[in-house]
């Protein structure tokens, strides 16, 4: 607790000075220090798996046991905005927005290499999900493998200040290609973490699927309940470029039955209602 406590005062004290002017910083003292026994997932959904009957093939029941991704939007002032954020399937997308004062319930601190010294929030995973990523990295370091951990949660101030300035500096059409709008980032979850290796100096960048470590990570993620998000050729669906190094956590066994069928977690979720195989 206390530990905790002087972690977070240290993260806040070092975010002021790192973070751009503008863009106020998060309290990640009350982050880190409200360490919510709140389950992970299914507190906003509806009842779940009403359409279960006894019939529901064996194929497929994780499926079939997740709400559909009609079944978790909802309208906030004209914004299509998730009814379940802190659920583990959550699906945030261009399409998808998250709650714009979402913060999510139990960020912590993985123990992982990063590629920077400085305390601020993209460091952080909600606490599943962080322990997870720090199996990820002990496995790889055992195959040989040296991860990075690049960035974590952005919160949604984080991500209106960096769209702003991708917009001024890129223009408004690599903006839309490459980052996303805030509230629509899935780096606000808690659950995705941009990941990178020496190979490729760390940068986040396609090439890196090509390295030693993008591959070990693509091969081995869904082991620890990651999926790698934004697949190649899935462009249409996911609404991103191939992203090779940005993972998200979804548990082991929907990572597992997602990534053995090459699918999109958006392909996964829509077919709840219908799931046969
Ligand atoms: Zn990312």
């Amino acid at each position: 607790m206390n530990n905790n406590r002087t972690n977070g005062l240290a993260i806040v004290a070092a975010l002021s000075v790192a973070l751009l002017s503008g863009c106020e910083a998060p309290s990640l003292d009350s982050l880190l220090s409200s360490n919510s026994t709140q389950p992970a997932g299914n507190t906003a959904t509806t009842g779940e798996s009403t359409q279960a009957n006894t019939a529901e093939p064996t194929q497929g029941s994780l499926r079939a046991k997740q709400a559909s991704l009609a079944e978790t939007i909802t309208d906030v002032n004209g914004v299509p905005t998730v009814t379940n954020p802190t659920d583990l399937a959550v699906v945030v997308n261009k399409k998808r927005a998250l709650p714009a004062d979402y913060i999510p319930p139990d960020l912590v601190e993985p123990n992982v290499p990063f590629p920077f010294d400085e305390k601020v929030e993209k460091r952080l995973l909600r606490q599943e999900a962080a322990r997870a990523l720090e199996e990820l990295f002990a496995a790889a370091r055992q195959d040989g493998i040296e991860l990075y951990a690049v960035s974590g949660y952005r919160s949604y101030k984080t991500q209106k200040s960096l769209y702003e300035t991708y917009v001024q500096t890129q223009g408004a059409e690599h903006a839309a290609k490459y980052s996303a709008v805030p509230g629509k980032s899935e780096h606000q979850t808690g659950l995705a973490m941009d990941v990178s290796g020496a190979d490729v100096k760390t940068r986040l960048e396609e090439s890196f699927g090509d390295m030693p470590e993008g591959k070990w990570l693509a091969e081995h993620c869904a082991e620890y309940g990651f999926i790698i998000r934004y697949l190649k050729g899935k462009e249409d669906t996911t609404g991103y470029a191939y992203e090779p190094w940005h993972i998200r956590y979804v548990g082991k066994e929907m990572a597992q039955e997602i990534t053995a069928q090459g699918i999109t977690l958006e392909d996964y979720l829509s077919a709840t209602a219908t799931a046969q195989k």
